[in-house]
């Protein structure tokens, strides 16, 4: 089920215009793309933040080798 991007009156699936005000519908290849533009910036949020908790761990890292250090 879909509805209308101008006036939100419910349409058929696949329908490219409404029937009330005539507005036309993004179609399902505009939909697909989007839905694959949000799927990618999703993976880079994923990459970003997986890369953000290896420098956190790195950091402890670097820290508990000081703090070894320090002690000898
Ligand atoms: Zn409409």
């Amino acid at each position: 089920m879909a509805f209308c991007v101008q006036c939100g009156q419910m349409q058929n699936d696949g329908t490219r215009f409404c029937r009330f005000c005539g507005g036309q519908q993004p179609d399902s290849q505009l939909i697909a793309r989007l839905r694959m533009e949000a799927e990618s910036i999703r993976y880079q949020v994923q990459q970003l933040q997986a890369q953000q908790m290896q420098a956190q761990q790195m950091q402890r890292m670097n820290y508990n080798q000081q703090q070894n250090q320090q002690r000898w």
